[in-house]
């Protein structure tokens, strides 16, 4: 198949690229280089089932693609909260513009979307159902109220138009290839030991996330795709749960050095719990994780020891 990855050059788009490549796949991942990296798709240059095209998604585009991967938004809060309201006309003009080209050329279009769907949680861990606790007006609203958008622009087009869509809520995803400055904690944790900072670890440290590691995330990816029933909304993420402490002090267990752990003030409206509930994906696409995050952290440790 012919395969469009909007957002191709960043951290989870340039391993999807990667995976679809080695799977006999022509990819043309556009991107605008807000956040993604040349380094990141450097070694498919020159591969000729792969074609660069730099390109932003609020702006139209036309390929003639069997599957589109709408994956073009900035992830971390410091990059999404640089130009919000970019960031809502990304999330929000980039579904129409995948949808309309999907419904033009008849593609199968999929969504990245985000536990931040969930907001702060009051239901614990989080189904699909949740229809979760999203402030409409805070400084993570831009991403947060994008992405619930473009969700509902792909079931509109899926009920109005019967455009065939998958839809995917991505939970707290890491690995090789993550931004040094991307701000997300796994990599700032890292960075830092690495560089014998100290590990700013925001608020108590009592707030919660779960980390999936990236090979795991793309094979959900892949498994969605491949299914003809199931069009989502589908959790994708290790139900593996952490607070931000023990997730501090396990990347200083790893790295060893003399960095200690600092708080800094948490910021505003930041979640204070989040835990995929992978019934579904565990149901439909027989999908579960394998890497655990210690494993998962070695890997990006080796990968942040050659970049910084
Ligand atoms: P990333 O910032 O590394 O990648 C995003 C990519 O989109 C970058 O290459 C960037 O240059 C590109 N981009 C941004 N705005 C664009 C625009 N207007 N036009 C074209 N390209 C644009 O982030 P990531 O972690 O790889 O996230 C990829 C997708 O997955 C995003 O949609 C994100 O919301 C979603 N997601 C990621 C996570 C995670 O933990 N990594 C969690 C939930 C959802
Ligand atoms: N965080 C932290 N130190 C950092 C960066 C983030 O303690 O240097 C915290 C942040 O406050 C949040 C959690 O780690 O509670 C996850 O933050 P991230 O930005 O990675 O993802 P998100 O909040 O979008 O889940």
């Amino acid at each position: 198949m012919r395969i469009l990855v909007t957002g191709g050059a960043g951290f989870l788009g340039s391993h999807l690229c990667d995976r679809l490549l080695g799977e006999g796949h022509e990819v043309i991942c556009l991107d605008n280089f807000f956040t993604g990296r040349k380094a990141n798709i450097a070694h498919l240059v020159g591969n000729p089932d792969f074609e660069l095209v730099r390109h932003d998604v609020i702006d139209p585009f036309k390929f003639e693609v069997d599957q589109i991967y709408n994956l073009a938004c900035p992830a971390s809060p410091p990059h999404y909260q640089f130009n919000p309201i970019k960031t809502t006309k990304t999330s929000v003009m980039g579904a129409i513009n995948c949808l309309g080209l999907a419904k033009r050329v008849k593609a199968r279009v999929f969504q990245a979307s985000t536990s931040e769907v969930y907001g702060d949680p009051t239901v614990h861990p989080q189904p699909e159902s949740y229809w979760g606790n999203v402030n409409t007006i805070g400084l993570r609203s831009c991403y947060d109220e994008g992405k619930r958008c473009a969700e509902t622009l792909f079931f509109d087009y899926y009920r109005e138009n019967g455009v065939d869509i998958r839809v995917v809520r991505i939970f707290n995803t890491y690995g090789p290839r993550m931004h040094p400055n991307d701000g997300r904690v796994v990599s700032n944790f890292i960075v830092q030991a690495l560089q014998g900072q100290d590990l700013t670890v925001y608020g108590d440290g009592s707030q919660t996330r779960s980390f999936c590691y990236v090979d795991d995330l793309i094979e959900g990816f892949l498994r969605l795709m491949a299914q003809d029933a199931t069009v989502g909304p589908v959790n994708i993420g290790n139900p593996g749960e952490f607070t931000m402490l023990e997730l501090a002090e396990l990347t200083l267990k790893l790295v060893g050095g003399p960095s200690k752990i600092i708080h800094q003030p948490l910021p505003a409206d930041d979640p204070k719990q989040r835990q995929p509930d992978i019934t579904l994906a565990k149901k439909h696409l027989d999908w579960a994780p394998t890497v655990p995050l210690e494993e998962g952290l070695k890997r990006t440790i080796d990968y942040f020891r050659t970049q910084v």
